[in-house]
């Protein structure tokens, strides 16, 4: 033992000397304590030494990480493979990026853009199908092969809508639940299929050992499927990718632990539109097929007709056939009984005997259902026959599918006796008709797709393949469901603060413990940190975001006081999750991990910003400095080294911040903080500097009062265009122009772009980048209002229904206030608009991040009546009619704006970012929340910021939309040179962003955490935490590193954690220039533990998605013997159980 410990202590000092001697060659190093030779039999100041050599090690791998990245940046360059230099300035110089694809649709292959530019959308009436056609048959169809037919029961719950979700787990979905242990218990013919996972887990806390035997014997009979598995049944427009899969992890793990099954279907009846992100997670899940339903009435009627309504669903960025799933598109206009048996509504609506006379429900067609009974049973059976035929004969096989359900049903037991015997009589009558040709029993989905797929292999006929989205949604007439890719956008954005928040937080707790355990050995935790506890708040976390993303949660359709608990829910999961983080951070920072305390009634560290309300934004604390230095902790979340601006408020107007460990200083800016549009505040300022971190780092700057005049600061041009302006901002100077300078275009640079904007408003005009490259460029505000006429439908949560006027331009009496700083960190051109303050930045930094243009909106639309305030980029990029915009952050997909579509038809959702382009430019829009975007011209793209709405619009929720916020919206303005030449693809063209834009979003969607320690005396010794040695290859992005619960100990955390990383799709006409400070995958092959050095995986184990263990699974399986190479292909997210090493 001691003589380990000495040879430790002695290659520490052989280390040490090293780390010394280069600090000294690289002038870097301002001081530290030099090594102590002297080996003293005291255990205790052995110990002691060590952490010292620890801490300077830690030092330098900051250093080095530095170092290496810039050192790698330049090895891209020049690095030769196969004696060719690598040239940046012409196409495809970036390895590893997409050349742009033309989809090449197989001969049976459907590209749904293609549809769109063929279909009229001329919505004439089908008839008793009024959205389709008269289906004709000759009746001998089934003589070989029968009609198979599964009735498929199902109640729609959603999570939160006109009630809470508790509200509704009290009043239907308990009930519900409960009634169904009882009555499949009964008949076991009798089948259920359920999607909610957040309802079932929360009934299954509340039922005793017995009921939940009982459950998963119903399951392991077939007779209850649990569908899709998600924690709810989520949105597919505004939803981010992260959160779409956690939710699927949430409830899949769920799945398996308590009822050791994969669910093996999907189930989607009620988003509103269908996005092939979700299709491509279902399958990485593990899900063999798949069910839509709200699907455009035109493209539904065209695959109809087609027969194409089941077919292969595949990534349009996929050549192969390996993200192929299997999709059923319900064929008419709802998920409930009157549009599930067949093509009559009038005619389904008798065979729904929940609406028997003298219930609550009725047929609103006026032919009420009958009871069956001997009199009536052949002949109801041969009218309900005709419809299951008509519709068969809109599907390519004789096996047929017909929900049976809709919202909440099933609720007393009454509801389950009418439908389930009176549907039973039917199929017996079926039965003892074999001259019929029906084979008629109740299923659950799977039981269908298994059909589905016997009869396909019996046959030897394939599904033909799909590609695109099916976005934007009308379910009659005009009525396009764009509304709700905007509507109540505070709350999407604060879905976006907590999805950052969670996944900063899990990586950060994955981390700690792992780090915890190498520090202890043996696998133990430090005994004061609340591992449980925290883990607890993670899950609380995940499963609030997960709720959240229900399709009429982030959709922003739920009533008010339903948007009100899900507000409610975001903001305490944003507390609690800020708890994991500081004191995750707590622990790694310190340098002497005994002195770690747990209090939460007096943390260590603290957010430097307050959240005090659900429907509040984040507020800046205002530091006080001392004499003391004041430590600030900064983390980045990101698994990239940034350059960072981090701004903190502060009580003095001279500040200094250096870098704790090495006592460097930073460079620094003092703004002032604004509280009235011409008053700054005498007593906070504004302190930016620019933060160099390391991946996945915490790193740790003093903040310094300083001499009178020795921190820059920022100097202000404030005006309002001819009228004389009063402005107090003292100590900052300030000055307004004269004469004919007011009417010069403003104009602002750093070392990449330089923009110009409107004297008169301060609104953008024209950009100019490094190479010469000058775009015309102006921001607009407009209004749309919504349809005047007393008889007309009004734009509500749901729809957009614009006047005949379209957008208005937002009129103003008199000009903005205009407000201009110039400072050395970052310059902006703020406008301060009555409903709106818009802000146009530059940070004069290296990197990325100084090649872009950040936008920011605080926007306040509650004085308005029926008014959707819009904000238009107006270019002179010549894209024709085609633009892109993201599907859940996971990739691009073409759009084309078709002047045949009414105008709130060509909006679409953008979750992170949509761009335009031509052959020469390309203008990205990155944007760190979901919006509705449009392209309705040539060179024009518009984001849609906040509805108010006064009336609904008739979808069932009741309520107009006026519960406006104050609300922020913020982006980044991309604009590149494409180098690749005539890139002008024709037809259904894949595009990816670029590099630069992919490191733009990331540091957009996951900014830096700044915290600060909290008591001013005696603070701890503290040292830069430095997990990783290098950042990941830029096109490789840390998902999440996502603890998993201990399988032996409920609610604890495990020694096992979900690694999920996500290889992106790098787009090859866009030559970064300067390359970013990163390396990107040359080959699919990666090793794992070079990618994450020093961090070392002691197993690894891919996995599904939703990370669910395979029964035949052995534990720590030779199999994957270090090295952990993985294949990460391009657009792929992978998957990887990990056990991080606990020990050195
Ligand atoms: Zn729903």
């Amino acid at each position: 033992m001691k003589r380990s410990r000495l040879l430790a202590v002695l290659v520490g000092g052989l280390f040490c000397v090293v780390v010394v001697s280069m600090y000294r060659m690289l002038e870097l190093m301002q001081g530290g304590e030099p090594p102590v030779g002297q080996v003293n039999e005291d255990l205790s100041r052995l110990q002691q030494k060590i952490d010292k050599l620890e801490h300077l090690l830690s030092g330098n791998n900051q250093l080095v990480a530095t170092l290496r990245d810039s050192l790698l940046n330049h090895k891209a360059l020049w690095e030769t493979r196969g004696g060719v230099n690598r040239s940046l300035d012409s196409a495809h110089s970036l390895s590893g990026c997409q050349s742009v694809k033309k989809m090449e649709a197989g001969e049976d292959g459907v590209q749904l853009l293609d549809i769109y530019d063929l279909l009229p959308f001329d919505n004439p009436d089908g008839g008793a199908w009024k959205q389709g056609f008269e289906i004709r048959y000759h009746g001998n169809e089934w003589d070989e092969q029968p009609l198979e037919l599964f009735l498929v029961p199902h109640s729609h719950n959603d999570p939160g809508w006109l009630k809470t979700f508790d509200g509704y787990y009290q009043d239907q979905t308990k009930h519900i639940l409960n009634n169904m242990l009882i009555k499949l218990s009964e008949d076991n013919r009798r089948k259920m299929i359920w999607a909610e996972i957040s309802y079932f887990s929360k009934w299954w806390n509340d039922i005793d050992k017995q009921k939940r035997h009982l459950v998963k014997r119903l399951v392991e009979a077939g007779q209850l499927e649990l569908v899709t598995g998600g924690w709810v049944m989520a949105d597919e427009a505004n939803s981010h990718y992260f959160a779409l899969l956690d939710q699927l992890i949430e409830g899949h793990q769920w799945i398996q632990k308590h009822l050791g099954v994969k669910p093996s279907s999907g189930w989607a009846v009620d988003p509103f539109g269908h996005s092939p992100s979700m299709t491509y997670l279902l399958k990485g899940a593990g899900l063999k097929n798949m069910l839509i339903q709200r699907v455009h009435y035109a493209v539904k009627k065209h695959f109809a007709q087609k027969q194409t309504l089941e077919f292969l669903w595949r990534q349009s960025w996929d050549s192969t056939s390996r993200s192929d799933i299997t999709c059923h598109m319900m064929p008419f206009y709802s998920y409930d009984v009157p549009h599930t048996c067949g093509p009559n509504p009038a005619v389904c609506c008798q065979f729904d005997f929940h609406r028997l006379p003298g219930g609550r429900v009725f047929c609103p067609w006026r032919i009420p259902p009958q009871p069956i009974t001997e009199q009536n049973v052949e002949e109801r059976a041969l009218l309900l026959l005709d419809q299951y035929r008509q519709k068969s004969r809109l599907f390519r096989s004789p096996v047929l599918l017909v929900p049976l359900g809709d919202d909440f049903r099933y609720v007393d037991a009454r509801e389950w006796d009418d439908q389930f015997i009176n549907y039973q009589r039917l199929f017996d009558y079926f039965d003892q008709h074999p001259e019929l040709h029906i084979k008629a029993r109740f299923g659950t989905l799977s039981d269908y797709f298994q059909a589905l797929h016997g009869h396909l292999n019996s046959a030897g006929t394939t599904l033909p393949t799909l590609q695109g989205d099916f976005f934007t949604y009308a379910d009659r007439d005009d009525h396009y469901w764009s509304g709700y890719f905007t509507s109540r956008p505070f709350y999407k954005r604060l879905d976006r603060i907590l999805e950052a928040t969670l996944r900063a937080s899990e990586i950060l707790f994955s981390l700690t413990l792992a780090e915890m355990r190498r520090f202890h050995g043996n696998g133990r935790l430090s005994a004061d940190f609340p591992a449980r506890e925290h883990f607890g708040l993670l899950t609380e976390g995940r499963r609030n975001l997960g709720l959240f993303q229900h399709h009429d949660a982030v959709t922003g359709t739920g009533r008010d006081p339903v948007v009100v608990d899900y507000g409610t829910r975001l903001f305490h999961s944003i507390l609690n999750l800020r708890q994991v983080l500081q004191s995750s951070a707590h622990w790694l920072i310190l340098l002497d991990k005994n002195q770690y305390h747990h209090d939460q009634s007096k943390p260590f560290l603290q957010m430097d910003d307050v959240i005090s309300a659900q429907d509040a934004l984040p507020q800046k604390m205002t530091l006080r400095l001392g004499d003391q230095p004041r430590p600030l902790i900064i983390f980045n979340p990101t698994e990239q080294l940034q350059s960072s601006v981090i701004s903190i408020l502060i009580d003095c107007p001279d500040a200094h911040v250096v870098e704790a460990q090495t006592g460097r200083p930073m460079a620094a800016q003092i703004s002032a903080v604004w509280v009235e549009l011409n008053q700054a505040s005498t007593d906070s300022f504004q302190l930016s500097f620019i933060a160099e971190l390391p991946p996945l780092s915490l790193v740790v700057y003093h903040v310094s009062k300083a001499t009178t005049g020795s921190t820059a600061r920022a100097q202000y041009t404030v005006y309002r265009h001819g009228s004389q302006l009063a402005v107090h901002a003292e100590p900052f100077q300030v000055s307004a122009p004269q004469g004919p300078e007011a009417d010069v275009p403003l104009s602002l640079n750093n070392k990449h772009i330089h923009i110009w904007s409107s004297p008169k408003t301060g609104l953008l005009q024209k950009l100019r980048m490094k190479s010469g490259l000058v775009r015309q460029l102006q921001v607009q505000f407009l209004w749309y209002g919504t349809r005047s006429g007393f008889n007309q439908d009004k734009s509500g949560a749901y729809l957009f229904l614009p006047g005949k006027e379209g957008a208005q331009p937002y009129p103003f009496a008199q000009p903005p206030l205009v407000r201009i700083s110039r400072g050395p960190i970052f310059s902006d051109v703020t406008s301060c608009f009555r409903h709106f303050t818009h802000t146009v930045r530059l940070y004069h930094l290296d990197g990325h991040a100084g090649r872009s243009v950040e936008i920011s909106n605080m926007v306040d639309i509650r004085s308005e009546v029926n008014r959707e305030l819009v904000m238009r980029l107006r270019s002179d990029v010549a894209n024709g009619n085609r633009f892109y915009t993201d599907l859940n952050g996971f990739q691009m997909q073409q759009r084309r704006t078709l002047d045949k579509l009414p105008l709130q038809a060509n909006f679409y959702p953008m979750s992170s970012a949509s761009f335009l382009q031509d052959s020469t430019s390309r203008l990205s829009l990155l944007s760190a929340q979901s919006q509705a975007v449009a392209a309705l011209k040539p060179g024009e793209l518009e984001v849609l910021l906040d509805r108010r709405l006064q009336q609904d619009d008739n979808r069932g929720l009741g309520q107009g939309v006026t519960d406006n916020k104050l609300t922020a919206s913020l982006y980044h303005l991309l604009l590149e040179e494409r180098s690749g030449g005539s890139q002008e693809v024709g037809g259904a063209s894949v595009e990816h962003l670029s590099l630069l834009a992919h490191l733009s979003s990331l540091s957009l969607s996951h900014p830096p955490f700044t915290m600060v320690a909290m008591s001013n005396s005696q603070l701890p010794k503290m040292q830069t935490f430095l997990p990783l040695r290098l950042s990941l290859p830029c096109d490789v992005h840390l998902l999440n590193l996502r603890t998993l619960e201990d399988p032996q100990e409920a609610e604890s955390p495990s020694q096992e954690a979900a690694l999920l990383l996500h290889r992106k799709g790098l787009d090859c006409s866009a030559a970064p220039e300067p390359v970013p400070a990163c390396t990107w995958s040359e080959h699919e092959e990666v090793n794992l533990d070079e990618l994450f050095s020093p961090l070392r995986f002691r197993s690894v184990r891919r996995s599904g998605l939703t990370l669910l263990r395979d029964d035949d699974e052995e534990p720590n399986s030779g199999q994957h013997r270090p090295p952990h190479v993985a294949r990460l292909q391009p657009m792929e997210i992978s998957a990887f159980r990990v056990e991080i090493h606990d020990s050195n």
